[in-house]
Formats: C-alpha cells, structure tokens, sequence
C-alpha cells in the first residue's frame, strides 16, 4: 500500500469508527465465538503474494469483529471499563501516524515535555501536593513492579541490582488479601519471594487492612530477624472496591523507615471529584502512587499514571545508561525510560492532552459522578427485592450481590449460572468474584457513553434472568 492511498482509506474507516460506537449498543456485549474459530478462520500460512486492502478490511468485517467483546459498549458492566472517547482514539490515530519511540528526551522532545506536563495536570486534578512528579507506564502492572524494585533497592541500601539478594536476611512486603494480583507478580519478579508478602488481615465495611495488625506484623518480623522493606495499599481492590484506611498504615511505614506504594489503578480517576477523596485521607504521604487513566478516565488503553514524591529513588533502581543512550550537552532534561522498566515508550501524553481539554475536568467529573449515582441508584433496588442479597456495599460505582432465593442451598452454583445465563444473553455483562470464599456477581458502571437507562435496564435484565432460572 502506498501512502497516497491512505486518505481514502483513513475516511473509510473514521466514517467505520464513527458507526461503531454509534452502533455498538445493539450487539450482544460478549463475543460469542467459540474456542478456536478465529484461530481456524485463518489461514495457516502468510500469504507470499501482496493482498488488496480491500481483502484485507473485508476479512477484519467478517473473521475479526464476531470474536470481539465489546469494551465500548454501554451495558459493560464487568470487570472495570477500558474507555476509548473520541479524542482519545484520534490522539492515538496522530501517535500511531507519527510513531514516535519516545525513550529519551531528545528521541522527540515534545513527548517528554508533554508528558510532564501532563502528569503535572493529573497532580492538580487529584489535588496532590507539589513535589510529586509523575510519569506514565503502560500499566499498573508495570507501575507497581517499578515501585516493589524501589522498594527493595532502598530497604538493600543500593545493592540488590549488582549483588543480587543471595546472603540477604528475607525482605518483607505488606498488603492485604485484597490487593490485586499484580503484587505479587511484582514480588516474585522482583525475587523477593511469595513467603515474604506478608498478608495483613482486614476490618470494617472498607475491607480495608488492619493498621494495629500491620503494625504487629511489621514488629514480629524485626523480633525475627527479617527484614521488613515496604507496604503496599489499595484504594478501590478490583473484586470489591477495598481500601485499606491509607492514612493509618502510611503513619506506620513511616515510623519503620518502610516504602510506601497506593494502587489506586481503578478508583484513582474518581479522585478528581473532591468529595471522593475522603477514601485516601493523607495520601500525600506515599512515596509512590499509581492510578489508570484508561481505566475510568476516557483515556484508552494503554495510559498508566505513577506520581512519586522522589523520582530519584525511582530513577537510581532502574537507569541504566550505556554510550549509545546518553544525551550529551543537554542539562536539566528527563529521560523517562530511566523511570520504568521497559526502554521503549510510545507517546501516550497526547491522548491525556486530547482528553482532558476536549472535556475539561468538569465533564470528566460530571461522568465519574452519574456513574457512581447511577450504580449506587441500581443497588437500592435491588436491595430491595427479597430474593437478592447485598454482599459488598457500593465503593464509587462498584458492589457485589447475590441472588438467594429462600430455600436454595447451593448459592454458589445458582449464581456462576445465573452471570453465565446474563453474558449469554448478551444485552449486558458482568463478572464474578469471590467474597470470604462466597461466590458474588459484581457490578460497577464507568462507560463513557453509558445512560441512567442503560444503568436502569441492567435490573430489569438481572432479576427476569435470575427469577427464570429456579
Ligand atoms: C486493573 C487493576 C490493576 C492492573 O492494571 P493494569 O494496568 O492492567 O496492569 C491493578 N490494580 C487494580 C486495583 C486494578 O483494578
């Protein structure tokens, strides 16, 4: 294909995109292929001759898009929403024009500059103090892998990267059970070891972690001989919402000297409302923090927010400058690739700068907040009805519930078939997740495009489901 081919065909498919999400509402929400028939529908081979595009959007129709689930769809109302606003896809369709890889500062100057900016607009949106300075990752996964490395650089005193941990007393990290699983992939990448994530237990209606507990925890290890090296909270856990009371525990991490890390990767967005920051009291105390704007932000997939209070401890865990990489003659520039594991970055500020003039932060929040009201509105009736009970309580837009009805005993069979019979009907799609060992259907609302009615209408689709199946 020639690049003065390529306006006719980009029109086609912005008018194609434009339909989409115009349209997108009246298709099931879950794909509906089976295991393989993707797989099978194409060729085993590549072609050795070129193909018209032509055949080549013809066969995305017809092979790609039955096999997709719809994340954009209004009525998804499973796991979190990856939203994709419209600014957010034509930033991504200039990125992907330009195609910058944007490493270091001088392999494209605007990317960095911008991405400082950027992440200096999200610290006044959520209100965190100065001195945090931020830099985006591709994900909260990474985001919190850089975190547990900094972490255990800091507690090694700066030996951990050339010495490796052989011969080290055991480094201890503290979470609750409700701290998704990306914490513990990042303790067993960064050597620290399952054994050493110590799980604190929980209290209250937050499921949050037990600041006396961790305090216990922290105490036993030090009597032991081990080595306690940081905490890691949650704000907005992904089964239930939970969210440890982040000011007790940082009081705690800090009188141990321990570093401190909030995943806040789903309910960090909600922070740009000042009347939901009452879920993170002191939180300016962390040393590192890390929310998803493509999560609950509009802002689509992949743009990851991490604010920390010093990048250096960050940037002396993971820069690694050899010759080939080094600017010379340039002073007071940044380099983000020294702030995160990977070395090659795209340029993701530009979506967040798309986003956030083309709504503003009045029409960001005025999103987040009919989600939460819209949800919270859904739960109230369903409390209501005899036959489903409230498991969790609304955390922002999220909560759980099952359906009982009086005399049924296997409650956990009854309700994996009922969110298996409500994603096969497809108007909506939720998932499960588990509540002290008891089978729960989760529900949280945050598409960008979602109505009161789409919310509203997730009742009626859940008890007509639910009262056919017993
Ligand atoms: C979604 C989520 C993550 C993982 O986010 P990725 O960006 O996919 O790595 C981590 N923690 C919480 C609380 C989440 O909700």
């Amino acid at each position: 294909m020639k690049w003065d081919e390529f306006s006719d065909w980009g029109k086609r498919i912005a008018e194609w995109t434009q339909d989409y999400h115009l349209t997108v509402g009246d298709k099931p929400v879950r794909a509906r292929t089976e295991p393989g028939d993707i797989l099978n529908a194409l060729p085993a081979r590549p072609p050795e001759a070129a193909q018209p595009i032509e055949d080549v959007f013809r066969d995305f129709e017809q092979i790609v898009m039955p096999g997709i689930t719809h994340w954009q769809h209004p009525r998804f109302f499973a796991y979190f929403n990856s939203n994709a606003s419209a600014p957010s896809v034509l930033a991504e369709f200039l990125a992907s024009a330009i195609a910058p890889q944007c490493m270091l500062w001088q392999t494209s100057p605007a990317a960095t500059e911008m991405e400082t900016r950027m992440m200096d607009w999200l610290r006044h949106a959520l209100d965190l103090p100065e001195g945090f300075a931020g830099v985006i990752q591709d994900s909260a996964s990474s985001a919190t892998l850089a975190a547990v490395l900094t972490m255990r650089e800091k507690a090694l005193k700066w030996r951990g990267n050339q010495q490796g941990l052989f011969g080290q007393k055991p480094l201890r990290v503290y979470c609750s059970a409700e701290v998704h699983t990306s914490v513990d992939r990042a303790i067993w990448v960064a050597g620290i070891g399952q054994d050493n994530l110590v799980r604190i237990p929980i209290k209250g209606g937050w499921r949050g972690m037990d600041p006396e507990a961790l305090e216990a925890a922290i105490q036993a290890d030090l009597d032991s001989g081990l080595h306690p090296a940081g905490v890691v909270l949650c704000v907005g856990g992904t089964g239930t919402g939970a969210t440890d009371p982040v000011d007790d525990c940082l009081k705690i991490a800090r009188k141990y000297g321990l570093y401190s890390h909030v995943d806040a990767a789903w309910a960090g967005s909600a922070m740009i409302c000042p009347e939901y920051r009452h879920y993170w009291p002191g939180v300016d105390q962390a040393d590192s923090i890390v929310f998803n704007p493509h999560k609950w932000l509009g802002v689509q997939f992949d743009c990851c927010a991490h604010f920390l209070k010093d990048p250096d401890d960050l940037v002396q865990t993971l820069a690694i400058s050899p010759e080939y990489l080094k600017t010379h003659g340039k002073d007071g520039i940044i380099n983000y690739s020294e702030w995160s594991v990977p070395l090659g970055r795209r340029f993701r500020a530009l979506k967040l700068w798309f986003v956030i003039r083309a709504y503003g932060l009045e029409g960001l929040r005025a999103r987040l907040r009919n989600h939460v009201n819209w949800s919270v509105a859904l739960h109230d009736r369903l409390a209501s009805e005899a036959d489903f009970q409230i498991v969790t309580q609304p955390m922002w837009s999220l909560w759980t519930f099952r359906y009982a009805p009086a005399g049924h005993m296997d409650l956990d069979e009854l309700n994996l078939r009922l969110v298996n019979a409500i994603n096969d009907d497809g108007r909506i799609y939720l998932t499960q997740t588990r509540v002290d060992g008891d089978l729960v259907i989760r529900f949280q609302a945050g598409q960008f495009e979602t109505t009161e009615e789409d919310v509203r209408m997730a009742f009626d689709v859940i008890t007509e489901i639910a009262r056919s199946l017993t």
